[in-house]
């Protein structure tokens, strides 16, 4: 095997324990900041509050309004909000949606973040934005994106509901899956990728025995950690792609459409480069797509598209787009093979290989 590739750290402080919520205040000393005005969607606003009480004086607001996909229409609102207080930093509390709308801010202003995530989205290691007007989706990367602290507390992830938990982790284990054969993956990747499966395959099972499990619940956060860090990373495919493509045109939800789609498009990809998606195999009863179908199913997760509300006529659309411009893929990538594997993902079937 030869060796060449490129390996770059990230500059973010990563903060990892039970209990580690209470240091936010120490890490808006440590970065400079005074006047916090912190993020979260309206379901998580009392968490959101409590927290700003807990800053005292170092919190200046509350924003809870942040949305999935990051809609420019409430960035604007939270932007008002910024100016109005004078933050000098925002702190975001929650999943992907309110991790998105701290970014969008910051990308705006340059303002640092300190980000708490409480699902396995990843988001919060990823210098990338999803931004959505109009009901189109933009992605932007900028350092200026890239969170400065990222506080990573289980014992606040203990109340996300079981079938959260469960796309979430799925949706995390999709990151570090493609991240396997990125063509710009490093060794470190590697390591991060496999190790990141590894947390979920042990956790995402006891999770669903036992939701309140402190210590699968701090092993699931730690994979997310690992396949976020990996999404930032390196490059993604086909398999973004087309969640992109279904969440994008079709509005699918988001984590729930990279658990149904994540067997079909490993195992289309696994023909192509079967070594490099070997980790895989063993770790998934020695199968890529059907083990990992398996396991989906195990948890309970969704497993057919057409549970999302997709009706079957829109999947030719949906190939088409997914085939347009498509990402690096280590598989030649046509439409009516897409076509065929979006077929299989919308009835639920599992993936032979
Ligand atoms: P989400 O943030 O939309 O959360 C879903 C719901 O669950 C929200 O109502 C939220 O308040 C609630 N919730 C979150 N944590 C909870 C907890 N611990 N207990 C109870 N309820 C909780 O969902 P998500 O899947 O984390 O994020 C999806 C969004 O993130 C999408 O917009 C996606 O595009 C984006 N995303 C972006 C990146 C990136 O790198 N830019 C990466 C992954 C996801």
């Amino acid at each position: 095997m030869t060796r060449d590739f490129v390996y770059s750290t990230s500059p973010s402080h990563i903060v990892f324990g039970a209990g580690k919520l209470d240091t936010v205040g120490d890490w808006l000393d440590r970065i400079g900041c005074r006047r916090a005005l912190v993020l979260s969607t309206p379901h998580q606003k009392a968490d959101a509050e409590r927290l700003a009480e807990t800053l005292g004086s170092r919190a200046v607001g509350v924003f809870a309004g942040a949305v999935m996909h990051t809609p420019i229409d409430v960035t604007e609102t939270a932007m008002d909000v910024v100016h109005q207080t004078g933050a000098d930093c925002v702190v975001s509390l929650g999943g992907g949606s309110t991790t998105g709308l701290g970014k969008a801010i910051a990308y705006r202003t340059d303002l640092p973040q300190i980000v708490i995530p409480t699902t396995y989205a990843g988001s919060e290691v990823t210098p990338i934005l999803g931004q959505t007007e109009a009901g189109r989706k933009t992605t932007v990367r900028a350092a200026s994106i890239l969170p400065e602290v990222v506080i990573y507390d289980p014992a606040l992830t203990l109340g996300l509901p079981v079938a959260m938990s469960v796309t979430s982790g799925l949706n995390a284990m999709a990151h570090a899956v493609e991240a396997l054969y990125a063509e710009d993956r490093n060794p470190v990747s590697s390591l991060m990728a496999i190790e990141g499966l590894r947390a979920f395959r042990e956790s995402l099972p006891q999770l669903v025995a036992q939701p309140s499990d402190a210590e699968a619940r701090a092993e699931a956060l730690y994979g997310a950690w690992l396949c976020g860090t990996v999404l930032g990373t390196v490059g993604m495919a086909l398999h973004h792609k087309i969640c992109h493509t279904l969440g994008g045109t079709f509005d699918t939800p988001h984590a729930d459409t990279h658990a149904i789609m994540l067997p079909h498009t490993a195992a289309f990809n696994a023909v192509a480069v079967p070594e490099l998606l070997a980790p895989v195999a063993k770790m998934f009863g020695g199968s890529v797509g059907g083990g990992l179908w398996d396991f989906a199913r195990a948890a309970g997760a969704p497993l057919a598209l057409k549970d999302l509300g997709l009706s079957e006529a829109d999947l030719d659309r949906a190939a088409e787009i997914a085939t347009q411009s498509p990402y690096r893929n280590p598989r030649a990538i046509d439409r009516p093979s897409i076509r065929a594997l979006l077929q299989d993902a919308w009835e639920g079937r599992r993936p032979a290989n």
